[in-house]
């Protein structure tokens, strides 16, 4: 593995494309603040995975190349415990059937610590792997989503997760089931 290894992405059509991370970062001009652009700033994303650029008309937003993030050296992902007690074991979202899918797996509330270090370690990995797929952006900010694998019990799953990118390396769970 080489620096260009990172640099440098091939699909499985051949099609080559530069896939260097950047960091988004906003320069206001004139006295509007732009909500939007605001909360991109210094978020860091692979160059062909941004949110547009320009955002809009008279956007002066740049994107400075960075390294590729390495996880939990400079990147981190961080999912609140209670996404996972208060979510997916909760009697309140029962009818949702997620509990259902992790109880199947063999999974209780108890293995509520480990499903959150799962979900980060997963994240966090497959962040900096440029493995994410964006989603909504508003005054919030970037939402990406990230599959998060389990296997357990001779069962398989694949789950899609929703995260929002933040400053310096950081994504936050926000759903640990999106859609
Ligand atoms: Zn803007
Ligand atoms: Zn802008």
């Amino acid at each position: 593995m080489g620096v260009f290894d990172d640099l440098i992405k091939i699909d499985e059509n051949g099609n080559v494309s530069y896939a260097g991370w950047v960091e988004w970062k906003h320069i206001p001009m004139g006295l509007t603040h732009c909500p939007i652009c605001l909360v991109l700033d210094k978020c860091w994303f692979n160059n062909i995975l941004k949110p547009q650029l320009p955002q809009h008309e008279k956007c002066h937003c740049i994107v400075n190349n960075i390294s590729k993030p390495k996880p939990n050296i400079n990147s981190y992902a961080k999912c609140d415990l209670k996404k996972i007690t208060d979510y997916i074991f909760s009697d309140k979202y029962a009818w949702n059937g997620k509990r259902d899918l992790f109880e199947r797996l063999g999974f209780t509330i108890k293995d509520s610590q480990y499903l959150k270090e799962e979900y980060e370690s997963q994240a966090v990995k497959n962040y900096c792997n440029s493995n994410y797929k964006l989603g909504k952006l508003d005054m919030q900010g970037q939402r990406i989503t990230i599959d998060i694998k389990f296997f357990k019990n001779g069962r398989y799953i694949v789950l899609t997760s929703g995260w929002m990118v933040r400053p310096k390396g950081e994504i936050t769970n926000n759903t640990p089931l999106a859609g």
